[in-house]
């Protein structure tokens, strides 16, 4: 919002670009879960585009960013968010974007220092020639301490009116935005992105193992965002909804997995992902008894869904919280 505004200030016209990834947290968690019922259901790029009264043009990347997500050159973080990679190949399809529609350059709000693997004096450049754009590419919130680029050469911006902020310090940005008179802003330390989640990476991480190799698929990356995951055995796991919402959610996909749910009592649905049998499926429905208000019953009836629908109902002791193992937590 604030690399914006500065351009506008100067009369420059700017348009916004939002990539799709799949791995966006907006909207969808809060969306689902009923703990987060009362948070605002906004898209926050759209708002912001409202905001500055510009438009917005919102991409949708996902298929060519599992390359990015499974190969990136310059390797992950400290999750396994590959911002470095990211961040280039964003830039090179802005660019894209931007040689289509006729637009001169582009700009982004990094900040020099701001961020451990991406926004770093050494790293910022491999942003601008990975990605092709070069002096294309300016970043206004701290061009003064980067050298001159092509709009500030050619006088589209007055290098003089940008700024030099760096460093992980927020509050010259907060005290920017103040002056322009924004008093809501969207979460500033990232967290917008699921990949730079420790417990959505251990899952990732946990699918690429199991399956024996690193592909996905955007329900594979969807469904890491949903449920209780537990993996009793390497060849299947079990996903449980933690509250109506995802229960609601995850019964959308009684048709893509086998699936098992307690009739004898309330309880949540149960999604299995991999191949289980008759073994492994009582063990899931003692899994499944455990979380449902049959946990004390001695006995608790699970229907065992497949995914043609055909169903069947078995007879199970649940289990207790001591007979599962920590390790079976993915
Ligand atoms: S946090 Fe996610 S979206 Fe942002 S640069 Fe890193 S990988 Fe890309």
């Amino acid at each position: 919002m604030l690399a914006v505004k500065v351009l506008q200030e100067q009369g420059v016209h700017v348009e916004g670009i939002n990539f799709f990834t799949g791995f966006c947290v907006e909207g969808h968690t809060h969306a689902i879960r009923k703990k987060d019922r009362d948070k605002p259901k906004r898209n926050n790029a759209l708002w912001c585009a409202e905001q500055l009264g510009i438009k917005l043009h919102i991409i949708d990347v996902s298929e060519d960013y599992k390359d990015v997500v499974l190969n990136p050159k310059h390797g992950y973080g400290a999750n396994l968010n590959p911002c470095l990679d990211c961040k280039g190949f964003m830039v090179h399809e802005a660019l894209s974007w931007m040689k289509k529609n006729d637009f001169d350059f582009l700009i982004t709000g990094e900040v020099i220092g701001q961020r451990p693997m991406s926004q770093r004096k050494d790293t910022m450049p491999v942003i601008s020639k990975e990605s092709g754009a070069g002096d294309l590419l300016l970043r206004p919130l701290c061009a003064k301490l980067l050298p001159e680029t092509k709009p500030e050469r050619e006088g589209w911006v007055d290098r003089e009116q940008l700024l030099d902020f760096s460093g992980r310090n927020r509050k010259p940005q907060m005290a920017l935005a103040e002056k322009f008179g924004f008093t809501d802003y969207a979460q500033p330390a990232g967290g917008c992105c699921f990949l730079t989640d420790a417990n959505y990476s251990s899952k990732l991480a946990d699918l690429w193992q199991a399956r024996g190799e690193k592909t996905y698929e955007i329900d594979d990356i969807v469904m890491l965002k949903v449920g209780r995951h537990l993996r009793p055995s390497p060849h299947f796991k079990l996903i449980i909804a933690r509250d109506e919402g995802e229960t609601n959610f995850l019964r959308g996909y009684r048709k893509n997995y086998l699936s098992l749910n307690t009739v004898s009592h309330s309880g949540p649905i149960c999604l299995i992902d991999g191949e289980a049998d008759e073994d492994d499926l009582e063990l899931a429905a003692r899994l499944v008894a455990r979380f449902s208000s049959g946990r004390t019953s001695v006995r608790v009836t699970v229907e065992v869904r497949q995914k043609n629908g055909e169903s069947r109902n078995i007879e199970v002791k649940p289990l207790t919280a001591e007979d599962i193992p920590q390790e079976w937590y993915v």
